[in-house]
């Protein structure tokens, strides 16, 4: 057993979590291909101009339709930069229910904002309402960690920004946020560290303060890892 004090922003090797065929479980065409506020002409003529630059034909065959389907797939993978992703919390509802709540293993596909390239895992938040009890739907919350995957992004402020919304949104006596992740621009190039995994956590709250606290929402998480 590991506290989130020695286990924040370390990097181990893990090959066995996520895998691509997970990819899209949470719903894809929510705010899908049609967000605003997106240039798909541009991307398409920015495509182009990378295909020549490799030294590829963008006129052959297989590569004909390829700046087309990437401006959509980039409408859809950054689609959270052009929604408010606090948006999803704003229903709560009194379940008079003071104990800890967490919503465990949520797919998570962002994109590595340095690189371009998909980081992929699994986010686990915690919670433990305010007195009076005030929670959201559980299907809010991996929304809101959707919201902010679906852009350019580093795991070190996704993480921090759905521990921030929550504790501002909620107020809650406290928040934890993990995050797990597989970076591809560590895996397919540079240092080549296929499997290595991430882990990153925010604290707030009940959480920092109390290691009890603590220690019951990371046994709830390593047991998901168990099954
Ligand atoms: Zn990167």
């Amino acid at each position: 057993m590991t506290t989130l004090d020695d286990s924040a922003r370390r990097v181990d090797s893990d090959g066995a979590r996520p895998r691509p065929g997970d990819l899209n479980t949470i719903d894809p065409s929510a705010d899908g291909t049609t967000a605003v506020g997106v240039d798909t002409g541009r991307i398409e003529r920015a495509v182009r101009e990378i295909l020549e630059a490799i030294g590829e034909d963008p006129e052959r065959d297989g590569l004909r339709d390829t700046p087309a389907r990437v401006a959509r797939m980039y409408t859809e993978t950054c689609a959270g930069l052009h929604e408010d992703p606090s948006r999803h919390l704003k229903v709560t509802f009194d379940a008079g229910h003071d104990e800890m709540i967490m919503v465990r293993d949520i797919p998570l596909y962002s994109m590595c904002e340095h690189h371009l390239v998909p980081f992929y895992g699994q986010a686990h938040v915690a919670y433990i309402p305010n007195v009076d009890g005030r929670v959201t739907g559980l299907s809010k919350v991996a929304r809101l960690v959707e919201g902010f995957a679906r852009r350019p992004q580093v795991q070190e402020r996704l993480t921090t920004q759905v521990a921030d919304e929550i504790e501002a949104t909620l107020l809650p006596r406290g928040v934890l946020v993990v995050i797990e992740a597989e970076h591809l621009c560590m895996s397919m190039r540079g240092i080549r560290k296929p499997g290595a995994s991430t882990v990153t956590s925010a604290v707030r709250g009940v959480f920092r303060d109390d290691v009890s606290a603590r220690m019951e929402a990371m046994q709830f998480i390593e047991s998901g890892r168990r099954r």
